[in-house]
C-alpha cells in the first residue's frame, strides 16, 4: 500500500491531507527532493500509518474529516514521545491557533497557501534538526565555550561546571534540543514534569529563572533562553543559523 521498504536509505515522510490536489503537490515536491513518501486522507488512517510506518516526519493538515490534525498530533506525542517530527499545515495563522498547535506538540507550521520552496525548506530544516539531535547525543552546545554534558548532567564551561537540580537540568535540555522552537508552559510541564498541571504554570517560570541565573556563571551575560510573551519559552538559535 505504501512505499515503506526504502525507508532505510532515505527519510520517510507521511502526508496527511484530505484534499487530493494539495496532497499530490506536496508528494511531488518531496519526491523531487528524494524522500520516500506515504500519504493518507484522514486522521484515523494517519494514526495507523504512524504506528506501522514510523515516519521520520509527518506533515499533518489541521482540518481533516473526523479526527482533527490537532488531535492526531496530540496522540502521536502521547504514544511516541518527542522523537517524532510533526509539521502542521494550517489555514489559520492567528496566534491562538498557533498556541493550540504548540500545546499538542507540533514542531513547526506552514500556513496555507504556501509555496513549494517554503515547504521544501521547512522539511529540510526539520529533518536536519532531527539528525543533529541524534548525532550530538551526549553533549549540547550552549555557546562557543559552554555545553551541556548529558552523561554527568552538568553544564561545562572554560571556568568549570555548573550543577543543577534534576528538573532544572531536564528543562534546559528539553529547550536546548530544539533551538528556535517555542514551547508553551503547559507543554513544558507535561514533558519535563510529566504531569497534567492545570492552570498552575508558575513552576516553569521559577525554574527558568533559576536556570538563567545559573547559566550566567557559564555564559556571562549571554542569554540563551528567550521569553516569548503570551506563549512560553524558546532556546535561542546560534547566531548565523
Ligand atoms: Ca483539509
Amino acid at each position: 500500500m505504501a512505499p515503506t521498504l526504502q525507508r532505510r536509505d532515505r527519510p520517510l515522510i507521511l502526508i496527511v491531507e484530505d484534499e487530493p490536489q494539495v496532497r499530490t503537490i506536496i508528494r511531488m515536491n518531496l519526491e523531487d527532493d528524494g524522500y520516500a513518501v506515504a500519504e493518507c486522507a484522514s486522521g484515523r488512517d494517519a494514526l495507523e500509518q504512524v504506528r506501522t510506518l514510523k515516519p521520520d516526519l509527518t506533515i499533518l493538515d489541521v482540518m481533516l474529516p473526523g479526527l482533527s490534525g490537532l488531535e492526531v498530533c496530540r496522540q502521536i506525542r502521547s504514544e511516541r514521545g518527542q522523537g517524532d517530527l510533526v509539521l502542521m499545515l494550517t489555514a489559520l495563522s492567528k496566534e491562538v491557533d498557533i498556541v493550540l498547535g504548540l500545546e499538542v506538540g507540533a514542531d513547526d507550521y506552514l500556513t496555507k497557501p504556501f509555496g513549494s520552496k517554503e515547504l521544501r525548506a521547512r522539511v529540510r530544516a526539520l529533518l536536519r534538526r532531527g539528525q543533529v539531535i541524534e548525532s550530538e547525543e551526549r553533549r549540547i552546545p550552549l555557546s562557543a565555550q559552554a555545553y551541556v554534558d548529558l552523561d554527568q548532567r552538568v553544564v561545562r564551561y572554560a571556568g568549570g561546571e555548573v550543577a543543577m537540580t534534576g528538573k532544572e537540568f531536564d528543562l534546559l535540555v528539553h529547550l536546548a534540543r530544539r533551538p528556535g522552537r517555542v514551547f508553551s508552559r503547559q507543554e513544558l510541564l507535561n514533558s519535563v514534569w510529566g504531569m497534567d498541571f492545570v492552570g498552575i504554570d508558575r513552576t516553569v517560570d521559577t525554574h527558568v529563572t533559576r536556570v538563567r541565573k545559573k547559566l550566567r556563571l557559564a555564559l556571562g551575560n549571554q542569554e540563551v533562553i528567550d521569553t516569548v510573551h503570551g506563549v512560553g519559552y524558546r532556546f535561542r538559535r546560534a547566531s548565523g543559523e
